[in-house]
């Protein structure tokens, strides 16, 4: 293979950096893309900010990686967050790192990343095919052959397979690549969505919309591990979302039960607040109860709880006997919901699941197919929020670029 052409299957972020940087070295890359543009789900990251990494160290970015920790090593110090910052910085995009090192574009476009990435897969000469959706692809003898839904074929010698994962199927990411990795005989970890909301089994429907600050959502699951996050929540028509439970959606994508525990005062043990709710009773005994804990907590999550607690909002604040009081302390500290299951991969920020990593070498090759390669969210590694995902789908194309180059270069020379 002198002249080493390669075949990359997806235009996301994942595909499109691992054709710039072949091409870069030199290698005849053609990009094949089913929608009309590349970069589709890119453009919605970050809320439409592009968090396109996590500022920090390999070893400590490391720690933010939920499945594929171990297999990420080499991939992520071959392309480090540093050198993501880089690549863009040097394609003209200002960055700006915010709170939890989280970076994006300064101009607070994600349209700034995608336009980088296209530029650039122009300037390198990439051949980007759109609007080309691959149907299937094999290896006959030495060459891969890949055909798209029009009938068309692409031969080359490698083949890296970029398609993504399976959520929020409207980019694009519709799972291709799993069923393109079972064709060349290679195992899938059931794909499960992840960083999604939790439904649970109670009606929470009153309380959609309500975000709280502060707050300890814990999962006990089945067999007795507990998982526990503070910080900022929202619930939904059907469950929780919000920073800690897209956080615990990630370790509980996977089981079957689970009872969640909402602390909505995590700062007060259970003593110093209900000596609060004492204090408060003791300056409004004629009060009715609803009004009195209103200080507490939002409107309609006050109600909520009473009613949960087995307490008459409209019930006077002095025939609260202590039992009661004790009760509505308890509810307050740990609010408890049945979780049901994680939301749709329509709503999931990510995938879990999908490649096996054990049929695949540190540098993302297929260990049976020789040539092929996987890249991006189809293999079963997954993050938690804060630009980890993107910097996996960069460090595992850069580590794809980087093998390929120097195969090519080891054949060119002979
Ligand atoms: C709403 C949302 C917000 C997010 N925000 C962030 C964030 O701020 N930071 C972060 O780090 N991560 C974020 N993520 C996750 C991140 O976007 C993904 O992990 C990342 O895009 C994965 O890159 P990828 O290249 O592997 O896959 P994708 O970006 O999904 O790209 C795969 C591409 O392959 C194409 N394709 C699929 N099948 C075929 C086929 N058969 N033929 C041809 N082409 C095909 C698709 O059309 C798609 O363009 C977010 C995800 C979502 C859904």
């Amino acid at each position: 293979m002198e002249n080493v052409k390669v075949t990359v299957i997806g235009g996301g972020a994942a595909g499109a950096l691992c054709a710039v940087l072949l091409a870069r070295s030199g290698i005849a890359v053609t990009l094949l893309e089913k929608n009309e543009k590349t970069g589709k789900k890119l453009f919605i990251t970050g809320k439409g900010r592009c968090n396109l990494t996590a500022d920090l160290p390999p070893r400590e970015f490391l720690e933010g990686v939920v499945r594929g920790e171990k297999f990420l090593r080499s991939a992520v110090w071959t392309f480090t967050p540093e050198d993501t910052k880089k690549f863009f910085e040097d394609e003209g995009v200002a960055l700006v790192t915010e709170r939890g090192n989280r970076v994006f574009p300064a101009s607070g476009k994600s349209s700034d990343v995608t336009r980088a990435l296209d530029r650039a897969l122009k300037e390198s000469g990439v051949r980007v095919e759109l609007c080309t959706e691959v149907k299937k692809a094999e290896k006959k003898g030495e060459k891969f052959l890949v055909t798209s839904s029009d009938g068309r074929e692409f031969s080359s010698d490698i083949l890296v397979v970029a398609t993504g994962g399976k959520s929020y199927p409207s980019t694009g990411s519709t799972g291709d690549g799993y069923y393109l990795a079972r064709s060349f005989g290679h195992s899938v970890v059931k794909p499960v969505p992840s960083l999604v909301q939790l439904l649970t089994h109670e009606d929470v429907s009153s309380l959609n919309g309500i975000s709280l600050k502060n707050v300890t959502l814990s999962a006990e699951v089945k067999g007795g591990k507990t998982l526990s996050e503070f910080g900022e929540l929202l619930f939904t028509k059907r469950g929780i979302s919000g920073p800690v439970a897209l956080t615990l959606s990630a370790h509980l994508n996977r089981v079957g039960g689970a009872t969640l525990r909402l602390d909505l005062k995590p700062a007060l043990t259970h003593e110093k607040l209900d000596a609060r709710v004492l204090r408060d009773f003791a300056e409004r005994k004629n009060a009715d109860l609803k009004n009195v804990t209103r200080a507490l907590l939002p409107e309609r999550l006050n109600l909520y709880v009473l009613r949960r607690a087995g307490l008459s909002p409209e019930a006077k604040v002095n025939a609260v006997t202590r039992e009661e009081r004790e009760r509505l302390v308890r509810t307050v500290k740990g609010l408890t919901f049945g979780f049901a299951s994680v939301g749709p991969f329509e709503e999931a920020v990510v995938t879990s699941g999908g490649v096996e990593l054990k049929e695949l070498t540190p540098k993302c090759e297929s260990r049976s197919v020789k040539g092929l390669y996987f890249a991006g969210e189809v293999i079963d590694c997954d993050a938690y929020t804060g630009g980890y995902n993107l910097q996996i789908a960069f460090s595992t194309a850069a580590a794809c670029a980087a093998d390929i180059a120097a195969k090519a270069q080891n054949a060119r020379e002979g």
